[in-house]
């Protein structure tokens, strides 16, 4: 096999064989990087432009019922601070964001048994009531079809829910059993069929992973034809069993990121924060690679760092205005510009 070939049936395609995305991340170097790169910005340029759509990421809860191994807010993590945002807080933080330009805002929580339908869907319709312009994206775990439903009549357009891995063995290795790869796939089925814009993802470097590991991701991609996919590297937290782990690279993340961008050109694909926080220029090679999305944080300063998946979290004391302002000088630096619109899928 040629990398180089494979690249460029992977531009006109869309597509390759199991064995053949598995030679792409083997035989990966920085000639294959660079072209890889430079295609999937064509690509992302061709149909979104220079733009950046940045979404106002509001973390309203820490609580978590769930253990997943890698996590820091883990239920079982004695150790974490835990907090709730009130009603009114998260809807002075959307009147924030909105006054900043935001049109587009994430509620992102741990599985909170606090937050019910009545809660969540009192808080989503009245967001829906105030801002009727934005796009309301949730990101709140594994629930019911029948919860996703109400969510979704009370005005919520868009759902993340990262699949973290497709590979069931290794999902065992990284969840407790009471959790199920197949329970996670189900749900964002479900989310397909209601009619949200779905946002799926996975880590990169995690404890175990393999590249074929990230094939099986890619694959799975493929197969659900998510409209949104958020790929970060797996960082360490001092509170969980993998906290000697390495981290994932912005290396490999990045070659990730163009792989996902021209398997679909219209994907909508951040930044992510954890690029940002394992190298201080993480996002702007995520904006290099083909992303075209980021995430800064809406949350009130006060929580922001009791919000912590992973350690060194960037970004936890500044203020939304100053978040935006450094984004933007960021993304200026690579040739593109934040775009304050809805930024849906083109
Ligand atoms: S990764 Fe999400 S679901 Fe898992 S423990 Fe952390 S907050 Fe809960």
């Amino acid at each position: 096999m040629e990398i180089k070939q494979l690249i460029e049936t992977l531009y006109k395609e869309h597509i390759l064989k199991k064995e053949e995305f598995l030679f792409l991340l083997e035989h990966r170097n920085e000639e294959s990087r660079s072209m890889l790169a430079s295609l999937a910005r064509t690509q992302t340029d061709k149909i979104y432009g220079k733009s950046v759509f940045p979404r106002g990421l509001i973390e309203f809860t820490n609580y978590c019922k769930n253990n997943c191994y890698y996590c820091g807010i883990r239920g079982a993590n004695q150790n974490a601070v835990r907090y709730r945002l009130s009603k009114d807080q998260i809807l002075s933080a959307c009147e924030n964001g909105f006054h900043l330009g935001y049109r587009s805002f994430v509620l992102q929580g741990g599985e909170d048994p606090f937050f019910d339908d009545e809660h969540m869907c009192d808080i989503v319709s009245e967001i829906r009531h105030r801002y009727p312009e934005c796009a309301i994206t949730l990101s709140l775990g594994e629930r019911s079809k029948e919860s996703y439903e109400k969510l979704f009549k009370s005005g919520a357009d868009r759902y993340l829910l990262r699949h973290e891995t497709a590979c069931p063995d290794l999902y065992k290795k990284l969840h407790p059993e009471s959790m199920s790869l197949e329970h996670r796939k189900q749900c964002l089925w479900n989310l397909k069929e209601i009619g949200y814009v779905v946002g799926t993802g996975f880590m990169v470097g995690a404890p175990y992973q393999t590249l074929e590991n990230l094939v099986d991701d890619l694959l799975f991609i493929e197969k659900l034809q998510p409209e949104m996919v958020g790929i970060g590297p797996f960082v360490p937290h001092h509170d969980t069993i993998f906290k000697d782990e390495p981290a994932g690279t912005v290396e490999l993340t990045t070659y990730l990121i163009s792989i996902l961008r021209l398997m679909n050109p219209h994907f909508l694909l951040p930044a992510t924060t954890a690029l940002g926080t394992i190298d201080p220029r993480g996002r702007e090679k995520g904006i290099e690679a083909g992303a075209n999305v980021v995430m800064p944080n809406l949350s009130p300063v006060a929580v922001r760092k009791d919000y912590s998946l992973y350690d060194n979290k960037i970004c936890t004391g500044e203020e939304a205005a100053e978040c935006a302002g450094c984004l933007g000088r960021r993304m200026n630096s690579v040739g593109a510009f934040l775009d304050f619109c809805r930024g849906d899928y083109r």
